[in-house]
């Protein structure tokens, strides 16, 4: 295990936004864990074929929150955002693969459930966008910013798989 994680280690930096390793930071917001959806969340970025990198629960304070959804602090539901983001524990996740970014948005859906495509996840699990279950990055920059919130780069591991040749060619 020690020759594997120096391995690891030794990996190049991987999470550059265009690249097969682009990384997007996917949150599991309070009502998707309340829900008990953990497991959903997951199971759909895994079966595309994604790969997890990082992943914690954490319950953030609404500081955290604030900062999170720094860019939304003038709208009027900005209040109402932070303390339902800040309500309960949240699944904190970093995944990687190929246009992660754009793509991981199509497998969370539109932002308003009511307007989500069914399949999505935001079109199966929920009915409005005050308890629309997760979160994930919406660009190169947020994605950069959010990592780097939540995350350290030591607890992002970058690493490969066997099976990574028969998904990506
Ligand atoms: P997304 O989460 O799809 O990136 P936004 O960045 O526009 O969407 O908004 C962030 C979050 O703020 C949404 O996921 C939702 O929880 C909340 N939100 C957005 N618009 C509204 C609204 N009009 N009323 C209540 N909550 C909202």
């Amino acid at each position: 295990a020690q020759q594997e994680r120096a391995e690891c280690a030794a990996f190049p930096y991987t999470g550059v936004a265009g690249t097969g390793n682009e990384r997007s930071f996917i949150a599991i917001k309070p009502d998707g864990v309340q829900r008990g959806l953990i497991a959903e969340v997951i199971s759909r970025f895994e079966k595309k074929g994604y790969k997890l990198v990082a992943m914690k629960m954490i319950w953030a304070t609404e500081e955290m929150a604030a900062n999170h959804y720094d860019d939304l602090k003038g709208r009027p539901f900005f209040p109402a955002l932070v303390k339902y983001f800040a309500s309960g524990p949240i699944v904190a996740m970093v995944w990687e693969g190929p246009d992660v970014i754009k793509t991981g948005r199509k497998i969370l859906g539109a932002t308003n459930p009511q307007a989500a495509d069914v399949g999505t996840l935001r079109g199966d699990f929920c009915l409005t966008t005050g308890r629309n279950i997760i979160h994930g990055s919406d660009g190169p920059e947020s994605a950069a910013h959010e990592i780097g919130m939540w995350f350290t780069e030591k607890e992002c591991s970058a690493y490969s798989r066997s099976i990574d040749s028969w998904i990506v060619a």
